[in-house]
């Protein structure tokens, strides 16, 4: 790998290719070790900044029996070096081709990534279609948020991990050891002819899997259609495959795995500090959000956990900032003492204390002078909607007063910045919702007046509403472009200084993931021909074609607002009602 070498350093940040980061393991590559890798469909930065993938990397290399290395997607450039010197891509820890090893996990974190997972499949020389692959071929699992709806993946993929992996992996493992021994012994010429035509093979190992609560397989089920492209009827083509995948929960935190050894990168990543989740789920039911839903029911990791786990991973990191992770984490029982003891606990050591996903609650008013003893950066809010009447048909109960008197709060504390989120084109939306909301930043601008005579500087991040499955809103239709644009426009009139910024997501890009979030599995074919027309990283909006996609829909014969902004009736098989999160089917 000398060549090698020499060729990183033709591309920008070779060290997104080269591992040996702090606390990074290299295990020896041995016969009798289940050799895992866990591929993130996205460049380095991001990947390095997903939590679980640092807690499967933790889990799969604690064991004796098993190695566990990384790949991420390589940026254009280096992708361009590997197929220019036909060079398989290879994983980070011992520059091993990807197709040697057994079990590769993509963790698919949204849609906008599945481009991604086939280019790293062709770049290591994998068949990228389950259909294709033999018992010669690495086993390609994943697992992560965008799996609560797997269909438009499903070709790709030979097994899903729906809901939490940290235990289900294991199990994996165990049952990928059984097929490996079988295939050796019939290797070995034992096992007669059983062997030869089932038993060691890649169907008995997927049936085993498939039998591993909240493990879905796709190739055992079959999907028919009515005449208007509607789901006709999904059932499974396999007997013993269950109907229903019932999803996989973590119950108690405090004694599930927690990587306290976290990777620390040569180069800066998106979040690079130590990501402490402090509780998994969340008490709300905000009718338009997914996590909320998918990731029932909440549960806290305990204080005491928490304070040992952060001087812990401090320790064993070195990292200066420390964010308590959840989606909610105002919401934990005893945020407020968590801070105050880590605080107390790190003040000498300039380490700080950062609490995204705040909510307006009565506790948020005191949380800003808390988090400013340590460190002043910008506080975010997620109204999401101008009126309180539109957030609560989204079931967003969140108090004006509280969050100006949260965000005056935190002006005092010597906080500078406030973000504020945004929907537009959420059902029941009237003009006099989006005029409310350059309203209310002008309103939270101004308050800091009353301090210094100058207003503050406030950023709305503004997106298209993106229905979602699994949530109240998963029948509603998604806005059309046209509707969409009128409504930014509107937005952009109604803002007249600079300390004021609309921040708009791009609505062809939600309008993909909606595509895709309530897709089934003909949109395999769309997947594949964008990617094979030259489609990656197609949540940068560096890369991001969509005449692209347009193109391959056309060629597909597929309309993709059958898909984006039609409504489904409630009677309609959805491609997701095979999933069962526990949560009884709704909608608004
Ligand atoms: S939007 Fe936030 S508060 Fe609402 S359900 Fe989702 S995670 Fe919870």
């Amino acid at each position: 790998m000398n060549n090698l070498n020499d060729l990183l350093l033709q591309v920008r940040k070779p060290a997104r290719y080269i591992g040996g980061e702090w606390n990074a393991v290299k295990k020896e590559w041995t016969d009798d070790k289940v050799k895992a890798l866990l591929a993130f469909p996205d460049v380095y930065e991001v990947g390095m900044s997903y939590l679980g993938l640092k807690i499967l990397y933790g889990i799969l290399n604690k064991r004796d029996d098993c190695l566990c290395e990384r790949v991420f997607s390589p940026w254009p450039d280096f992708e361009e070096v590997l197929r220019k010197n036909n060079i398989e891509i290879f994983s980070l820890e011992s520059r091993m081709p990807i197709k040697g090893f057994d079990i590769i996990g993509f963790s698919i974190a949204y849609e906008l990534n599945y481009t991604n997972i086939l280019n790293i499949l062709d770049l290591g020389g994998i068949p990228i279609r389950s259909s294709e692959r033999s018992d010669k071929d690495p086993l390609i699992i994943a697992g992560g948020p965008a799996c609560f709806n797997p269909e438009p993946v499903a070709e790709f993929i030979d097994a899903f991990i729906i809901g939490d992996g940290e235990e289900a992996i294991e199990e994996i493992v165990e049952v990928y050891k059984g097929f490996r021994l079988r295939k050796s012994a019939f290797a070995f010429g034992l096992g007669g002819q059983a062997m030869a035509d089932d038993h060691g093979s890649r169907k008995k190992l997927l049936k085993e899997l498939a039998e591993i609560q909240g493990v879905y397989v796709p190739s055992f089920y079959a999907v028919e259609y009515n005449d208007d492209g509607t789901i006709k009827n999904f059932s499974p083509k396999e007997k013993d495959v269950p109907k229903k995948i019932k999803k996989r929960v973590v119950v108690d935190l405090d004694n599930s795995f927690y990587p306290a050894n976290q990777l620390v990168p040569y180069i800066q990543i998106v979040h690079d500090r130590i990501m402490l989740e402090i509780m998994r789920g969340c008490k709300h039911a905000c009718k338009f959000c997914q996590a909320g839903t998918t990731y029932r029911p909440r549960r806290e990791r305990s204080k005491e956990k928490i304070i040992e786990l952060a001087k812990e991973s401090y320790s064993k990191t070195g990292y200066e900032e420390i964010t308590l992770l959840s989606l909610s984490s105002g919401d934990h029982s005893k945020i407020r003492e968590i801070i105050e003891e880590l605080n107390e606990a790190f003040k000498d050591k300039a380490v700080s204390i950062s609490v995204p996903s705040l909510r307006i609650e009565g506790v948020l008013s005191e949380l800003p002078a808390l988090i400013a003893q340590v460190k002043k950066t910008g506080l975010t809010f997620a109204p999401e909607a101008g009126r309180e009447c539109l957030r609560k048909v989204i079931n967003k109960n969140i108090d004006v007063e509280k969050l100006l008197n949260a965000a005056m709060e935190s002006f005092k504390s010597g906080w500078r910045k406030v973000k504020l989120y945004f929907m537009i084109g959420l059902p029941t939306e009237k003009e006099e919702d989006l005029i409310a909301i350059p309203e209310l930043l002008y309103k939270v601008s101004n308050l800091k007046r009353s301090l210094d005579k100058k207003p503050a500087h406030v950023t709305a991040s503004i997106n298209a509403f993106v229905p979602r499955p699994h949530t109240p809103f998963q029948l509603e239709a998604m806005e059309n472009f046209d509707k969409l644009s009128e409504k930014k426009d509107l937005l952009k009139r109604s803002v007249r200084t600079k300390m004021i910024e609309l921040d708009f997501h791009s609505f062809h890009m939600a309008y993909l993931e909606a595509v895709f979030a309530r897709g089934d599995r003909r949109l395999s074919k769309v997947i594949y021909e964008t990617w094979s027309k030259g489609a990656r990283f197609d949540g940068w909006n560096d890369f991001f074609n969509f005449g692209l996609w347009s193109d391959s829909f056309k060629k597909a014969g597929l309309d993709p607002d059958f898909y984006a902004v039609r409504a489904r009736k409630c009677d309609e098989t959805l491609p997701w009602d095979f999933i069962d999160i526990g949560v009884v089917k709704s909608s608004p």
